[in-house]
């Protein structure tokens, strides 16, 4: 373990004993969820990774990823935070939210690095990162460095995003490539040409495990084995998720808004 990770995990054993029990004390709600609530209660420097994604389901390619990026940017912990109703997605059913957010928690406990919010499911209507960025800034303070983490197919739209200027400012970036997938210089110059993100690229292997190959096999009655925890492997065969007659998939909620940028 480098000193930078040593630092890392210190660092959040001191943050879990000294917000958790702060925050039940005080019988107050966790806001973003009851492990990192009290993240910068201190007012030294500290990163904090937001992992968004729709999760549906959460695989080892995204845990590796989050592991990937806490040692890569000297994260304190990574934070989960499934979509709610994703804003590019409205064309397609996702499985509900209660049923991903399930599914995420059961992928990290016992990891005392990882935790889940419910912060965007929670949330009515499409969901925006803007709103979430908004909500996170507002909740820790100005110490706490915000690292939203997600795939590099996402970030790759961040400049359509809503209030795209607004999510420039309130976070760093750190989008993970799959093996194959190039990140060209002149996007990266185009990108900066259309506001101030700041984004990193970084590659993870185990990103070849996608979330519609885990859906394709389970629609075949393939095995899962392996390719995301077994905990989360149960919830998906008790429930019967992604089989085609799959009863907890939610309706697709309407058509785009958004302005279309082709990168
Ligand atoms: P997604 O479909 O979950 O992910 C896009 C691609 O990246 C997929 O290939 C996915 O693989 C991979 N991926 C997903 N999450 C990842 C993660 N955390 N790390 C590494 N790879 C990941 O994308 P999404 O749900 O549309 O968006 C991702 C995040 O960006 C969400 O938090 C979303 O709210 C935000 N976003 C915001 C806006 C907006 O505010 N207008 C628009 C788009 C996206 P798998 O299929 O294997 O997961």
């Amino acid at each position: 373990m480098t000193g930078r990770e040593q630092e890392g995990w210190g660092r959040r054993a001191e943050l879990d004993a000294a917000s958790t029990p702060a925050a039940a004390r005080e019988g107050r709600p966790a806001v973003v969820c009851p492990r990192f609530d009290g993240v910068g209660a201190d007012g030294a420097p500290v990163r904090l990774g937001i992992m968004g994604g729709t999760f549906d389901p959460i695989h080892q390619g995204h845990l590796a990823c989050a592991e990937q990026a806490r040692e890569a940017f000297g994260l304190a912990g990574v934070v989960f935070v499934p979509t709610g109703r994703p804003a590019f997605k409205r064309d397609r059913a996702v499985t509900d939210g209660a049923v991903r957010l399930e599914m995420c928690r059961a992928a990290v406990a016992g990891n005392p690095a990882f935790a889940v919010s419910p912060l965007e499911v929670d949330r009515p209507g499409i969901t925006y990162a803007v709103d979430t960025l908004r909500a996170l800034r507002h909740h820790y303070p100005a110490n706490v460095e915000l690292f939203f983490i997600a795939g590099a197919d996402a970030i790759l739209s961040i400049a359509r995003w809503r209030e795209s200027a607004e999510v420039a400012r309130l976070a760093r970036f750190a989008a993970a490539t799959r093996p194959g997938f190039e990140v060209t210089e002149s996007f990266k110059e185009e990108l900066a040409s259309r506001g101030a993100f700041r984004v990193d690229y970084f590659e993870v292997t185990a990103l070849a495990i996608s979330s519609s190959y885990l859906r394709e096999r389970a629609a075949r009655g393939l095995s899962l084995r392996y390719l995301t925890p077994d905990p989360v492997r149960k919830i998906i065969e008790a429930r019967g998720l992604y089989r085609l007659e799959a009863p907890t998939t939610a309706a697709a909620v309407g058509g785009g808004k958004e302005a279309p940028w082709t990168p």
